[in-house]
């Protein structure tokens, strides 16, 4: 039943933007209770005695008609027309009933919630509407009290039947008034939370690489400072790993960039699946470039992971298309660790440190793993400064 007049309030509100869609549904929501409350009165009447009593029975019937029709100008999108019927529609209804069977019947309290109804569909923006439609309100809630209270009304009922009438009037106000705040309420709510879930979309992808998935340059730039404030905090030690696919342009040249596409996303799941640790992190760089961050690696264990994530690119198999007489693709892969307490690190110092230990596996012979050790005497220096690479620093491949 509740989906059901879900359905039927949320006619009209595709494809429009969240704040409308509220608007939408309210107005939908107010035609359908309208139509519905006017009900219970019309079943009266026809127990009561319909004859006396015709004349606003039938004028029931044509309000209620009309509140539907506003459920299906908003079917066919035509939503400002439909606020406008919805309005006029209550504000005659409230006033013509209440002429009817006078004021003692409570019905021209609906314009309360008439008057709620505008507050929550009004358009930002347009203050003189706002100030003058709750006084035009108010002006007929007075004058249909006043003018209609007793003998005025047409067709009066017993005051027996008017202490009834009232309170379920009274009754039905509130309940009408609370049902529209909720629900208007649970459309901010669902807004929200499609907002949220737009923004941690938005901000996955700002952070992810389209081609490989892994995280891309921006969050790794991120992720790495992140570690070095860490460290100012609380000393761990720190790796750093760079890969570089060997002879990739080759591999493109002969295979094609489709044939490069597919193997640099395998290339990454490879990685990826290589580190096991849950804070460590693997991203593109660039091109055919990845690195690996290592928070509380010591060089053991950098140079584990380092040798890790080659037997990783080989066992692909994926096939050499260039080079010094290996049948498959393999990576080069440099390494960095800061061991001892620094003043201070940046991220570009261990970059530069692990790209120069990348380059040192290149000019070794490629398809190997150099590592070289942040000193924190560099650390503290200018990056212009960072002294020269260390004869000591040793390949292990
Ligand atoms: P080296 O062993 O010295 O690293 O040689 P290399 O050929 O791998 O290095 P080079 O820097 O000369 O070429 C890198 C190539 O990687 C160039 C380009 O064809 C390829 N590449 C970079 N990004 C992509 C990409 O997103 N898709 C594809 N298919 N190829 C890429
Ligand atoms: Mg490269
Ligand atoms: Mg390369």
């Amino acid at each position: 039943m509740i989906n059901y007049l879900a359905r039927l309030w949320s006619l009209g509100t595709q494809d429009e933007p969240a704040r409308w869609r509220r608007q939408i549904a309210l107005t939908n929501q107010v035609g359908i209770f309208a139509a519905a409350a006017t009900a219970p009165y019309q079943i009266f009447f026809i127990f009561y005695g319909l004859w006396p009593y015709l004349g606003l029975f039938c004028a029931n019937l044509i309000f209620i008609a009309v509140y539907l029709s506003v459920v299906y100008l908003n079917h066919r999108k035509r939503h400002v027309l439909a606020r406008k019927v919805m309005l006029c529609n209550a504000c005659s209804h409230a006033f013509i009933a209440t002429w009817f069977v006078s004021s003692g019947a409570g019905v021209h309290l609906f314009y309360f919630a008439i008057g709620s109804f505008i507050a929550l569909v009004s358009d930002r923006g347009n203050n003189k509407l706002q100030a003058v439609q709750p006084i035009a309100i108010g002006a007929l809630f007075v004058t249909s009290h006043f003018a209609f209270a007793g003998t005025n009304a047409l067709t009066p009922l017993p005051q027996n039947v008017l202490d009834v009438m009232f309170a379920v009037s009274a009754l039905g106000v509130l309940t009408l008034s609370a049902i529209f705040s909720f629900l208007f309420h649970r459309e901010i709510d669902l807004a929200e939370q499609e907002l949220t879930l737009n923004n941690n979309r938005l901000s996955e992808l700002s952070s992810t690489d389209t081609l490989t998935g892994l995280a891309n340059r921006r969050q790794l730039d991120k992720l790495l400072a992140q570690a070095c404030t860490r460290l100012q905090r609380r000393f761990q030690p720190l790796s750093l790993v760079m890969c570089d696919v060997d002879f990739f342009k080759a591999y493109n040249d002969k295979l094609g960039h489709i044939a490069g596409d597919v193997a640099l996303q395998r290339v990454a799941d490879a990685l990826r699946n290589a580190v096991s640790r849950q804070g460590d992190l693997v991203a593109r760089y660039g091109g055919e470039e990845f690195a690996v961050v290592l928070p509380n690696t010591d060089e053991q264990g950098a140079r584990r992971v380092a040798d890790a994530l080659r037997y990783a690119i080989a066992d692909l198999h994926l096939p050499r298309a260039d080079g010094d007489g290996c049948d498959q693709l393999t990576i080069s892969v440099g390494a960095t660790t800061l061991s001892t307490p620094a003043a201070q690190v940046s991220p570009e110092q261990l970059l530069q440190r692990a790209d120069e230990a990348l380059y040192l596996a290149k000019a070794n012979g490629r398809n190997r793993a150099e590592h070289l050790y942040l000193e924190t005497s560099s650390v503290d220096m200018m990056l212009v400064d960072t002294p020269p690479l260390k004869a000591t620093d040793t390949a292990f491949s």
